[in-house]
């Protein structure tokens, strides 16, 4: 039995060897940070309950017009270089038919906005709210700090055709910096996936407070909301350097 296990031990180090020196032939640098990146944020939104193992999917733009992009139906919790394909931004080829199942909304983003990277996630809260409202005020000042004062919601025209609103959802975008698929979930847009996560993140900590001063507001008092003056400066007081977020 140890034998064996030294052997296959002895095995799996030569073929992850070979198959790491196969995978990187022909990569370039941005593309092997940019899968890098993917299997990350793909691994951060699943912890942060933010999609389902399976749900969700992520992307970077590279140059030559070329997407990265999680494969379809992959598990997000462990995902592996396989699990990302590239395929062109602006045509079909070979790979199109092996990307996530929301390609076409991916394409329409990187081919409309400025997106350096999206994030599709699945959050619970921000669905919830996407029932009620078709466009979400953030009311804590984190939210509105990030996502601006108001985050459009945008339906699909059929059940599970999310992609017959890949117009829409990209048009939403290019003055928003996350847009809410009603019924569904998030995208988000970011200068890196960082950026992309850390929206999709903001938008589910906002939804969060709308929801939970609607429950409470029945047993509490008089909820106080934020100033409408917005300050000049980022935390009130003049600092070199450290300008707010234009709103
Ligand atoms: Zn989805």
């Amino acid at each position: 039995m140890g034998q064996s296990v030294q052997e296959s031990v002895g095995q799996s180090v030569q073929e992850s060897v070979g198959q790491s020196v196969q995978e990187s032939v022909g990569q370039s640098v941005q593309e092997q940070d940019g899968i890098e990146a993917i299997r990350t944020a793909a691994r951060d939104l699943v912890a942060m309950d933010l999609l389902e193992l399976h749900g969700g999917n992520v992307s970077v733009r590279l140059d030559e017009g070329d997407m990265l992009i999680t494969r379809h139906h992959v598990n997000k919790s462990v995902p592996t270089a396989d699990d990302i394909v590239r395929t062109s931004i602006d045509e079909d080829d070979e790979f199109t038919n092996m990307a996530s199942s929301a390609w076409l909304i991916h394409r329409a983003i990187y081919q409309r906005t400025d997106a350096k990277a999206i994030v599709h996630a699945h959050g619970q809260l921000t669905v919830t709210l996407s029932f009620f409202y078709d466009a979400v005020e953030p009311i804590d000042e984190n939210g509105i700090m990030i996502l601006g004062r108001s985050v459009p919601v945008v339906a699909a025209p059929e059940l599970m055709g999310w992609n017959l609103a890949a117009g829409p959802i990209a048009d939403a975008l290019v003055d928003n910096k996350v847009v809410i698929e009603k019924w569904h979930g998030t995208f988000a847009k970011g200068v890196d996936l960082v950026d992309a996560l850390h929206k999709t993140r903001s938008m589910e900590f906002s939804a969060g407070q709308i929801i939970r001063l609607a429950q409470l507001r029945p047993l509490m008092p008089e909820p106080r909301f934020p100033p409408t003056k917005v300050s000049e400066w980022l935390g009130g007081v003049y600092r070199p350097g450290i300008r707010r977020n234009t709103l």
